[in-house]
């Protein structure tokens, strides 16, 4: 219901920021002194958090993988799909971008105090993502350098065992706690930073932003559909054997309750249940693959953050190289690794896919403001991913049960 409510207000935030944006279009001065600073604290505050929370969640979600028998076998199943199936969504994701040329029709120049890094290669982001000092990754927000330290913590932590990594993991689990409140404390600002952020974009571009933005709807939508269809029906057919309407109608839960909340964690309990009572995986699997899932794989995320970085990118007039999409894949794929389960996530980690190929990060001031709706829908799709992975690991594992 507070859910319900917060979402009710972004859309407003959303629409009255429009509406005074449209009235403010002869003084956009005013709404940049006046109004665009409220938007710019809203920003800070999610950069605020990105490391803690990354860091956090993530030490807890691999600590949590038990055993290191247990994080053998299935482990790497689960990884594995998780990773190709994230890799094949951003792919979907920056084709669409392409076919739809969402940002083609609204050109906004590059404002001269906005730095412009020069993307780095290919082979320098691979070699970087092991820090020498994981500090210094974590002090300058390198966030691929934050996942590698966390993860190799929660391999370590499942390494000594329970007893001795009890105290560790605890603190980071009342860390990532700490951190998801912030964040929804956050959200509960975004109507006002999205209004803040709005009104000046609309203010200084006028209506010519809203074609474009409809059309970033509509390629993260299709975008959702299209992966849902080829790629988690081809998985639990061929894989489980199961015919693909069964499962969405088996799923269909936990995709509602995804869709409703925009959290994957939010939505694990019905997601557990889901798999479970309708595709008889048992206990050991889902509640090893579901929890991980719901902190590792977000494959509507990364659609998403593929069909925004080209946006962007159309936005400010910048060519993607096919070396540039590739870093989009790779960093969007490892990416959504760090991105917590939780309303805005992905949000968040857009910064980090604009950021690995020298995109202007004020691009998320034009998807901030519809990132609800769009939420909505890359969550769905998320949660439906991680429910494919329980069905698809726990079949062949020989241990479905129809
Ligand atoms: N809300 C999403 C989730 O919980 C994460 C995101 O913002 O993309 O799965």
């Amino acid at each position: 219901m507070k859910k319900m409510k917060l979402t009710t207000k972004i859309f407003l935030g959303l629409i009255l920021g429009v509406l005074v944006g449209l009235l403010m279009q002869r003084t956009p001065g005013i709404a940049n002194t006046y109004i665009k600073p409220f938007g710019t604290l809203f920003i800070n505050m999610i950069k605020m958090i990105i490391v803690p929370l990354v860091f956090s969640s993530l030490i807890v979600g691999s600590a949590s993988m038990g055993s290191l028998k247990s994080l053998g076998r299935i482990g790497l199943k689960t990884v594995l799909y998780y990773l190709l199936t994230t890799a094949i969504a951003v792919s979907i994701g920056l084709l669409l971008g392409n076919l739809i040329s969402t940002g083609h029709g609204l050109v906004v120049p590059i404002d001269a105090n906005i730095e412009t890094t020069e993307a780095p290669s290919m082979i320098t982001t691979l070699l970087g993502i092991i820090p020498s000092n994981p500090l210094k990754g974590l002090v300058e927000a390198n966030i691929l350098q934050v996942i590698a330290f966390a993860l190799f913590l929660g391999v370590g932590c499942t390494a000594v065992g329970k007893e001795k990594s009890a105290s560790f993991v605890n603190f980071f689990e009342s860390l990532a706690e700490i951190m998801y409140k912030i964040t929804a404390f956050i959200m509960e600002c975004a109507p006002y930073g999205i209004f803040a952020l709005i009104v000046p974009v609309v203010a200084d571009y006028g209506t010519d932003v809203l074609k474009p933005l409809a059309m970033v709807i509509l390629a993260v939508y299709l975008g959702c559909v299209i992966h849902a269809i080829l790629v988690y029906s081809t998985a639990v057919k061929v894989f489980a054997n199961i015919n693909p309407i069964r499962f969405f109608k088996g799923i269909a839960p936990a995709a509602i309750t995804a869709f409703s909340t925009s959290s994957s964690s939010g939505t694990l309990p019905v997601t557990i249940k889901s798999v479970s009572e309708n595709f008889g995986v048992p206990k050991q699997i889902s509640s090893f693959v579901l929890p991980l899932g719901a902190t590792i794989n977000m494959d509507g995320t990364a659609l998403y953050q593929g069909v925004c970085a080209l946006f962007i990118a159309q936005v400010y007039g910048f060519h993607l190289s096919i070396a540039q999409m590739a870093t989009i894949v790779l960093t969007a794929t490892l990416g959504s690794i760090g991105t917590a389960g939780i309303p805005g996530g992905g949000l968040i980690m857009l910064t980090l896919v604009l950021q690995s190929v020298g995109l202007p990060l004020d691009g998320i001031v034009l998807i901030a403001g519809i990132d609800r709706i769009l939420d909505m829908a890359r969550t769905c799709v998320n949660v439906v991913g991680d429910a494919s992975c329980a069905v698809v690991v726990s079949s062949t594992e020989k241990n479905i049960d129809y």
